[in-house]
């Protein structure tokens, strides 16, 4: 008698096949007794191609950004509609609603919606009624009534919110990889599934690039202290739990894992005034549009001591609307120009572990300069390290560092 989430992806949705095998895996792991809601993803590459969609008609969708929540959140609608008469074909009851429907509260920034309360009033009476809910992930409504997403990925977190909401005995993501691994295992082959990993080590892996959750899921799991269990969809394979803490002496690496994240963008505004109050001008700015700014370097110039430069990073989604912002301040600070630069990637390593070991970062490096890997901007965490690399560097950067790390074994 137990009350679980179960989160499927996109990729585990992808068709109407698709669909209807994650109907029948979800009743054959049923007990009886069970309540199930299901939060469910857009199918397949959906979301990407509504986004393309609006490409069709500007190069900056997101400056529409409710028309872009309004289009974006008819992707989960297909989903759940088509997941719940699938149940319903199999003979199990069962109703889909949509974020706003479910209760899921958010603010209004549009694209990148906080849920601020969850009221899943009509998904309990559901549950009473004996059926599965099915509700639509990434999405929740804004106190006036509109449509807000919240951030690709976002249906991890819908799914973590609302089992705290509904005090779940557990959250289950199902996704297409077998857990949470030291490094993606498409991109190093030899990557370990780690059998548990905190909260804390989540965040900051997902934070930094590592896709197999959102890191908001990760803070909102953190919060109700719901246990995550990151889990394949084609396998009944116990997959990887997050926690509070280790319950076994898992303990045996200082580095958890190696993240990486390709869509990073690199903006550099060059010949500004190094006088107080310049960096809170441009920073502000873009807080104001609600852009998320990453590694920061404000370069020291021995030469010329009253200009400086100001380089930092956004996520490439974010650079278009960035570099209108960045665009505007420079002009006001008589900045000499703003370059651009979208061929670099952010390699991370992450553990807990590292706060008492000296010598982490210097081993980091040193992977890197093996493999003449040059690092363009370092920035750290309390525990990770990251560095700005060439984009085309990425893949052997990140197989460096983990053979580093996580020597293979022989
Ligand atoms: N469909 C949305 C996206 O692709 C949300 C999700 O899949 O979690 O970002
Ligand atoms: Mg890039």
């Amino acid at each position: 008698m137990a009350l679980i989430v179960k989160k499927f992806g996109g990729s585990s949705v992808a068709s109407t096949e698709k669909i209807l095998n994650v109907a029948k895996r979800v009743l054959s792991e049923k007990q009886p007794g069970d309540r199930i809601v299901m939060v469910i993803s857009a199918m397949g590459d959906t979301t990407d191609d509504l986004i393309a969609l609006a490409g069709g008609i500007t190069k900056n969708p997101y400056q529409y950004a409710r028309e872009m929540d309004m289009l974006l959140t008819t992707g989960e609608q297909v989903s759940i509609a088509l997941l719940s008469m699938a149940f319903q074909e199999l003979g199990q009851p069962a109703v889909s609603i949509t974020g706003a429907m479910a209760g899921m509260q958010t603010n209004s920034a549009h694209t990148k919606g906080r849920i601020t309360e969850i009221t899943p009033d009509r998904v309990k009476r559901e549950l009473a009624d004996g059926k599965i809910v099915v509700v639509a992930g990434f999405q929740g409504i804004d106190p006036n009534g509109d449509p807000v997403t919240l951030g690709r990925g976002g249906s991890d977190t819908s799914a973590v919110a609302l089992a705290g909401a509904l005090k779940a005995d557990s959250c289950e993501i199902f996704t297409d990889v077998e857990g949470v691994y030291s490094a993606d295992p498409r991109i190093v082959p030899d990557a370990r599934k780690m059998k548990e990993i905190t909260y804390h080590e989540m965040l900051e892996m997902a934070r930094l690039g590592a896709g197999v959750m959102q890191p908001r899921s990760v803070e909102m799991g953190e919060y109700f202290k719901i246990p995550i269990h990151v889990r394949s969809t084609f396998t009944n394979k116990t997959g990887t739990i997050i926690r509070e803490d280790y319950t076994m002496e898992d303990k045996d690496f200082v580095i958890r894992g190696v993240a990486h994240d390709a869509k990073v963008a690199k903006i550099a505004v060059l010949g500004i005034p190094n006088t107080p109050g310049i960096a809170h001008e441009i920073f502000s700015a873009l807080a104001d549009a609600n852009i998320d700014v990453d590694m920061i370097v404000q370069s020291i110039r021995n030469i010329e001591k009253n200009v400086t430069d100001m380089v930092f990073t956004v996520a490439s989604d974010d650079l278009g609307q960035a570099k209108q912002v960045v665009d505007k301040v420079a002009d006001k600070l008589n900045a000499i120009a703003v370059l651009i630069e979208e061929d670099v990637a952010k390699v991370s390593i992450v553990g807990a572990g590292m706060l008492g070991s000296p010598g982490i970062a210097a081993r980091m490096f040193g992977a890197l300069s093996t493999a003449a890997i040059n690092i363009d901007i370092i920035s750290t965490s309390e525990i990770s390290i990251s560095c700005l690399v060439k984009s085309a560097q990425l893949k052997e950067a990140v197989n460096a560092i983990h053979e580093e790390f996580f020597p293979k074994q022989a």
